[in-house]
């Protein structure tokens, strides 16, 4: 994985987790006391302990140790939490662009001397319990990380990492694999023409499709022009093909050394273990070297700098008239300064975040651009941290009025400063974060500390974030112009800037196919007649390696046994708030109060639901009671951890065509502000502000740039719902709420000159959605407090009482379902149910301006609570790990493929970022074959179900216990079940589920394709083509 770092925290989101989160185990001696008992200087398996650190703030006690021989650095966070991380960083720095970093990231997880089996990283996620494995390559470090709940399992996967990361084989094969390779299109075919292939080129072309990373890679590109920073370290696709297997393997010798490595565990396993296994795995085995990666400083400019790229043109882009970027890009001060960096990453927030804000107030509101450029504020991934302001979809006249007002604003927030209130609403935004409990805490961790670390900047110092905060408090208290005096030096007399302007090409897909195309043609050009049939053999013996059985006994792994035979008990109390349904779970929240409302949407007509995304955009942002928009989003920062709504579609657990649909709204607080987080609700409910149109407008357009933006990154998941849309009426609707024709109905909006038919419209969605009667509540809290937040419940819904309304669902089709299922007659919740729906088979094709498709088939199948269901769970994973990755990855290229079982019984093939497409769905078929064929062993079932388990066993945060329940009615029990059928699964009931449901004839399925140009498809009248 290739990731382009802005801010460490901020790139978190971008982070594919594998849909797994941490819980939290009490245990009766405390990992962070016990870590207190080492001392400086103290000898442990190789290592010295340099020091030793409480910080209360985070909850933990951090060890830091260097390694005697080699001068390795380590990182030890002892924290009660049993989701353990570890991680190790190497410092990677090229000075080209052919991706060597990124290549050999892929390469080392291919095979090691220890584990000398094909891909054991891939192998390894069926063998473990782990809560989170990647690898990912930054511009000036690589990092493997993993977590897991199991200390086996731990000792299992550190094994492996160590091997692969210090040892590994780096066989030619699998540069080919990984990297790039000439081959036949058809490599069983001599005579058909020679291609690229190879999992990195492909995947960076598909990086490179989209716009908002072409411009961020430029954008560092040329801010930090004369070392590291300049070249891809993910890889230009067209310097890719210019890489050699020698010089892969000579970048790993020199960084990927323990004398240019840094290690970092946390949780709550004893460090000692960690320690001994990785001295003796690896550490042991080396001299010290002078590894030589430093990165020099940037040297300054004299003058500002102006440059100009262009982009591929965007379909789907809310203004097709105004799609150009612009933006100022500052170099700041070395991030290994931790102070300064604090001050300057707050003061950037100060100056960008929210309507307050002095360039959201000057940019975004005279409706330039869409959005801010998506290069935005601090970045400290780089040695010397930078910031950036500036607008995307604006219009190229607009471009001096642009950078005018960027320079007037700077002017302005020298001369007054910021407001008092926001910046004690950034400090309590702060406090909200160090005490909410993520259920990835450990990762969070890492990738926080990871840049700063990287440049010998102390990791321990940056955790230390409430001594900063003093620090800020202090050097404000002694110079009441510490900020504009920073924004002065670092803005206004700063001569190294950088405006960097983008703008579409009609041309620009041709032209890049053009020259990968002539790039071949040289490559191809070079050739003798004996290289060619040297390739054509190298293919054919890629593919027999592909198609060959692997024998991964060399690997270590859990047993089914190793799995918890039951599932944790997450204690609710039912009870009633004003005549709502409340649920209470009593969490150890850190002093945090989370409130949930479930409000359904049953009453709403029909021709609305289109609406009900936008309008949960838009119900906490717009103003309400006595507040402006302004006013309210200054509350928000001071009084709550944020408050917002999103849709829900709840498939049923036990039928087919039944689900919920409606809204959730979500707001945290610290204990202190309960009162404050209810006014606001209050305030929502009875009197929310709809008709300020240009405040309405900024954020329509905000969330159409969004939707578009997001498409390249998520095709998969867009393809995905198509695909299942004409399946269950739940398909159809989280189409509605979330798919294409959500992206196009957005489009549309942001296009209308005049927004008083919306205006018009969202009160009448408020009318039926913010109404008690057809809501339930959920708190999350301490014990201690668990009284009094009953308490501001009731009054809260005192005061939105007047909401109430009994009206008419729309649809005729209710099902009661009790919330408590011992209690019938208590309170239910409300589903929709069509017994007389009529699944169809469709097949749609998105012709979009990429390189890469994104392609879905998607199976109806049978619901949660159905006996199969467990057997179709373990199957998508069986056949993923075991064929469909092979096919679609390894032969085929794609960054990645897969089946998965939904929550909606949808059983859905999919692929990521893949140069095929109708090969691609016929691997979907074969995999159906192989899966009726039987031809798996015991050993592919039980690592199925480590990895289906893992994913059942995700951790789960305080905030969120109880949360299925409460909004799906699965109960402990329910799952209970469904986990013992999911221990039950064998071979009879595997190749049964494949027959019955995914046999050809009987299949009831659905295909989306979101992809560049297709003569078959366009040729095919089976498909429909948008
Ligand atoms: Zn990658």
């Amino acid at each position: 994985m290739f990731r382009l770092t802005r801010t460490a925290l901020q790139s978190l989101k971008r982070v594919r987790f594998s849909g797994q989160q941490p819980t939290w185990r009490q245990r009766s001696s405390s990992a962070r006391e016990e870590a207190l008992h080492y001392q400086p200087g103290q000898k442990i398996h190789g290592f010295t302990v340099k020091e030793v650190v409480a910080v209360p703030d985070l909850f933990l006690t951090a060890v830091k140790l260097t390694h005697d021989k080699t001068g390795a650095q380590y990182l030890h966070a002892a924290r009660d939490d049993s989701n353990n991380l570890f991680s190790v960083q190497l410092r990677t720095t090229p000075m080209d662009s052919t991706g060597v970093p990124h290549i050999l990231e892929h390469t080392v997880l291919c095979g090691s001397e220890k584990y000398p089996c094909r891909d054991p990283f891939f192998k390894m996620l069926n063998r473990s319990l782990s809560t989170f494995m990647n690898a990912f390559t930054a511009s000036d470090y690589t990092m493997y990380p993993f977590s897991t709940q199991n200390g086996k399992d731990f000792q299992n996967l550190l094994s492996v990492y160590l091997d692969a990361v210090f040892f590994p084989c780096l066989r030619e094969q699998d540069f080919w694999q990984e990297g790039w390779r000439l081959e036949n299109e058809d490599p069983t075919d001599a005579t058909t023409p020679l291609v690229f292939k190879g999992v990195v080129f492909n995947e960076m072309k598909g990086a490179f499709s989209d716009n908002e990373s072409v411009y961020a890679q430029h954008l560092q590109n040329k801010l930090y022009p004369d070392h590291t920073y300049s070249v891809v370290s993910g890889g230009e696709p067209l310097a890719i093909p210019e890489l050699t297997w020698e010089q892969l393997r000579q970048f790993h010798a020199t960084h990927y050394h323990p004398s240019n490595a840094r290690f970092f565990t946390y949780g709550d396993l004893p460090l000692e273990n960690h320690l001994k296994q990785i001295q003796e795995e690896a550490l042991s085995k080396f001299e010290r070297i002078n590894p030589n990666t430093e990165v020099p400083s940037q040297p300054l400019w004299t003058s500002p700098r102006e440059d100009h790229v262009t982009c591929s043109p965007d379909a789907l882009a809310p203004d097709p008239t105004r799609q150009n970027t612009l933006c100022v890009s500052y170099l700041l001060g070395d991030i290994t300064d931790t102070f300064e960096g604090f001050t300057l990453s707050l003061l950037s927030s100060l100056m960008i975040s929210g309507p307050n804000s002095p360039f959201y107030k000057s940019l975004i509101e005279p409706k330039i651009g869409s959005d801010f450029s998506s290069v935005v504020g601090y970045d400290g991934s780089t040695k010397e941290a930078s910031f950036s302001i500036g607008l995307q979809g604006m219009a190229e006249e607009d471009t001096e009025r642009v950078k005018q007002i960027i320079n007037q604003t700077i002017d302005d927030i020298i001369e007054n400063g910021f407001e008092e209130e926001r910046i004690e609403a950034l400090i309590h935004k702060i406090e909200i974060q160090m005490k909410h409990q993520s259920t990835n805490f450990g990762l969070s961790l890492a990738s926080y500390i990871a840049s700063s670390w990287n440049h010998d900047g102390d990791p321990v110092e940056l955790l230390r974030i409430s001594e900063s905060v003093a620090k800020f408090r202090q050097a404000l208290k002694e110079n009441p112009r510490f900020l504009q005096d920073k924004v002065k030096s670092y803005f206004k007399e700063n001569a190294h800037r950088l405006t960097l302007s983008m703008s579409p090409d009609e041309v620009y897909l041709e032209k890049q196919a053009k020259a990968e195309e002539e790039k071949l043609q040289e490559k191809i050009r070079a050739l003798s007649d004996g290289d060619k049939k040297d390739i054509y053999e190298k293919g054919l013996e890629l593919l027999a390696a592909q198609s060959k059985t692997q024998d991964a006994s060399c690997l270590p792994a859990l047993k089914v046994s190793d799995i918890e035979p039951t599932t944790p008990v997450t204690h609710v109390q039912m009870s009633a708030a004003g005549g709502v349904p409340v649920q209470y779970c009593e969490q150890p929240t850190n002093g945090l109060v989370y409130f949930r409302a479930m409000c359904n949407l049953n009453t709403l007509p029909e021709d609305l639901r289109l609406y009900v995304p936008l309008f949960c955009s838009v119900i906490t942002k717009m103003g309400c009671g006595a507040l402006d928009y302004r006013q309210q989003s200054q509350q928000k920062e001071l009084r709550t951890g944020g408050m917002s709504a999103s849709t829900q579609v709840i498939p049923d657990s036990d039928l087919m065509d039944t689900f919920e649909q409606g809204i959730l709204l979500s707001s945290s607080c610290l204990e202190r502000n309960l009162p404050h987080m209810f006014q606001l609700w209050s305030d929502i409910f009875n009197s929310p502000h709809f008709d300020n149109e240009e405040r309405l407008r900024v954020l329509v357009m905000m969330c159409a740039q969004e939707l578009a933006n997001g498409i390249s990154y998520s095709g998969h998941m867009y393809a995905m719902t198509r695909a299942a849309r004409h399946l269950t009426p739940a398909g159809d609707l989280q189409e509605t709420f979330g798919g294409m024709d959500q992206v196009k109905f957005m489009k549309r909006i942001a296009e209308m000159p005049n927004l008083s038919q919306v205006i018009r419209t969202l009160p009448r969605i408020k009318k039926h959605l913010l109404n008690p009667e057809n809501m339930r509540c959920a708190i999350n809290a301490t014990p201690q407090k668990m009284s009094d937040s009953a308490a501001q419940l009731e009054s809260f819904m005192k005061d939105v009482a007047g909401n109430r309304k009994e009206r008419k669902p729309v649809r005729a089709n209710i099902l009661n379902k009790p919330l408590d299922p011992l209690d019938v007659s208590g309170p239910s919740r409300k589903l929709i149910t069509e017994p007389t729906f009529q699944p169809c088979q469709m097949k749609t094709f998105f012709q979009m301006p990429f390189p890469v498709n994104f392609i879905s088939e998607c199976v109806r199948t049978v619901p949660f609570s159905h006996q199969d269901n467990a057997s179709l769970c373990i199957l998508a994973r069986m056949m993923s790990a075991k064929f469909l990755h092979g096919e679609i990855r390894e032969k085929g290229g794609a960054y990645g493929g897969g089946a998965k079982m939904g929550g909606g019984g949808l059983f859905s093939f999919y692929s990521y970022r893949d140069p095929n497409s109708v090969q691609t769905l016929s691997a979907f078929r074969k995999g159906i074959d192989w899966a009726k064929s039987g031809k798996f062993t015991q050993q592919d079932i039980d690592e199925a179900k480590l990895s289906v388990f893992s994913a059942v066993d995700s951790p789960v945060g305080p905030a969120d216990k109880g949360m299925g329940r409460f909004l799906s009615g699965v109960t402990d029990e329910m799952r209970q079940s469904h986990r013992q059928r999911l221990f039950a699964v064998d071979h009879k009931s595997l190749v049964d589920a494949a027959d019955r449901y995914l046999g050809l004839g009987q299949r009831t399925c659905g295909v989306a394709l979101l992809g560049p140009e297709n003569d078959i498809i366009k040729k095919d009248p089976s498909w429909i083509l948008k």
